[in-house]
């Protein structure tokens, strides 16, 4: 331990000195209050032996000074004559630990000496167990305030003890004293659940529910919370899942969707295998081939529309290998272009694209074919004979727009709000006998989502559509 003798008499001082160190302990001396004082200003001492009687500074004066500075970590021993035992304790009650009367035996002075050195030691693991205490309080009140779940306490009288900020700002309540539960707006099964959970408190498990508030869906789960000697407590979890509950919902609407696009041509291809099977048409070679041919071209569509299914699946899923490179749009579209010549002649339609100068832009080559082959297919599929699809490349700064205009068909402003959802496909005569999936446009739209592009459309019924694709241009 680290020492401090106050006394002025030499003898006295070497002695204790002597005997301490013998101990074991470091020993410092001061022969009056001023150099005990200039020590003290320097030095953290574990326990000080103050003379009562010094000149200049007294002893009552040097622990004062003790216990100023060091808050009563350092434990004080008054020494005193006989004749000032009064005096010493009232230092005692004043904050001094103990007190010794001169003159002592050896013993007396050790044992004294133990009883400093264990309140010394007290006093160490009080202030360990101190730190460490709030160091765990504010490494939990570090981890409460940086969680992504809001955390609400409640008392035994459902009134909201503790938020962290993340519940604060799910629920838009700022935390304080006069707050309720009611005040949160989780709604009464909440406030059922937090009741069930306190009478069952011990019982260990937790309550969840869905709540639905207007901006957001939260997930809350209601857990007791115990200790011993005190009142339960409920610990309310809140998780924002509205972003899950979306993604869901459209799950959810897309498979029905599926089922829906299915039925109708496999439906259709069940009553034409009925036919067949009767027998009605048996010799009858011609109708038989009509059927059959129907039987095919639903067959088709419905290998198109399960092939297209794959393909948005995999984009969703993220399989789709894709790897950005710097690439001419010109030359991309040049190569699109001359694999549909074929087809657009024989629906009568010329396809014609204004070649510029060369148009950088950073994409995936996969990505670009199918963003460009559905635009092109469709406007081939839904034109007129002698009709026209032209692309035209225009440069933006730091975009690059491709427009591809069409003398088609056209659409109504409520087929053209429609045309990027899934399965969607615009029902007038038009397009009556056009076959299709209604997964272009929508494949299309996501395509560009992942490469920062974006698509406008305008269309003038029976005049054309005009569809715009902006992508980032090479730097
Ligand atoms: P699909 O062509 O397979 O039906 P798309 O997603 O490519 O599916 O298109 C959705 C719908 O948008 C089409 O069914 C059609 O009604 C309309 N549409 C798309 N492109 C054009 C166009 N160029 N002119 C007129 N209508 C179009």
């Amino acid at each position: 331990m680290k020492l401090l003798i106050v006394d002025d008499e030499e003898g006295m001082r070497e002695g204790m000195r002597r005997l301490l160190e013998r101990r074991g302990h470091s020993v410092d001396t001061a022969a009056d209050g001023a150099a005990a004082a200039e020590l003290l200003g320097r030095v953290t001492y574990d326990i000080a032996l103050v003379d009562l009687k010094l000149p200049g500074l007294d002893g009552f004066e040097v622990t004062q000074r003790i216990n100023d500075r060091e808050g009563n970590r350092t434990v004080v021993v008054i020494v005193s004559a006989l004749a000032t035992v009064e005096a010493a304790m009232e230092v005692t009650r004043r904050g001094a630990f103990d007190f010794l009367i001169k003159p002592f035996a050896p013993d007396e002075l050790m044992a004294v000496l133990d009883r400093a050195i264990r309140q010394r030691q007290l006093i160490q693991e009080r202030e360990t167990y101190l730190s460490e205490l709030n160091q765990e309080r504010s490494l939990s009140h570090q981890l409460i305030n940086t969680l992504r779940d809001g955390v609400v306490v409640l008392n035994v009288n459902h009134k909201p003890v503790l938020m962290n900020p993340r519940a604060e700002s799910m629920l838009g309540v700022g935390f304080r004293d006069d707050l309720s539960l009611s005040d949160l707006g989780l709604g009464d099964s909440v406030t059922a659940m937090v009741q069930e959970a306190l009478n069952a408190a011990g019982e260990g498990a937790y309550r969840q529910t869905r709540v639905e508030r207007p901006d957001a869906v939260l997930e809350v789960r209601v857990i007791p919370w115990v200790r011993p000697a005190e009142s339960p407590s409920v610990i309310v979890l809140l998780g924002d899942v509205t972003e899950q509950v979306r993604v869901e919902h459209d799950k959810n609407r897309f498979i029905s969707m599926v089922a829906h696009e299915l039925t109708s041509p496999l439906a259709a291809i069940s009553s034409y295998l009925a036919i067949v099977l009767e027998g009605t048409l048996d010799g009858k070679t011609e109708k038989l081939k009509e059927v059959i041919g129907r039987s095919k071209t639903r067959t088709d569509a419905l290998l198109e529309l399960v092939r297209d299914l794959q393909d948005l699946n995999r984009r969703e899923a993220g399989r789709v290998e894709r790897a950005p490179q710097r690439l001419d749009l010109r030359a991309v579209l040049r190569e699109q272009v001359n694999f549909y010549h074929g087809p657009a002649e024989r629906h009568g339609v010329t396809l014609e694209l204004e070649d510029g100068t060369e148009a950088a832009v950073m994409a995936d080559r996969g990505d670009l074919d199918r963003i460009f082959m559905n635009l092109i297919s469709n406007g081939i599929k839904y034109n007129r004979e002698g009709g026209r699809v032209s692309l035209r490349i225009e440069r933006r700064p730091g975009e690059i727009l491709v427009h591809v205009e069409d003398t088609g068909i056209g659409m109504s402003p409520d087929e053209v709000a429609g045309i990027f959802q899934e399965f969607y496909r615009a029902h007038n005569p038009q397009t009556q006998g056009i076959s299709g999936t209604g997964l272009g446009l929508a494949t299309v739209k996501r395509v560009l989502a992942a490469c920062n592009g974006r698509i406008d459309v305008r269309s003038v019924p029976g005049k054309g559509s005009l569809f715009s694709v902006s992508l980032p241009a090479a730097p």
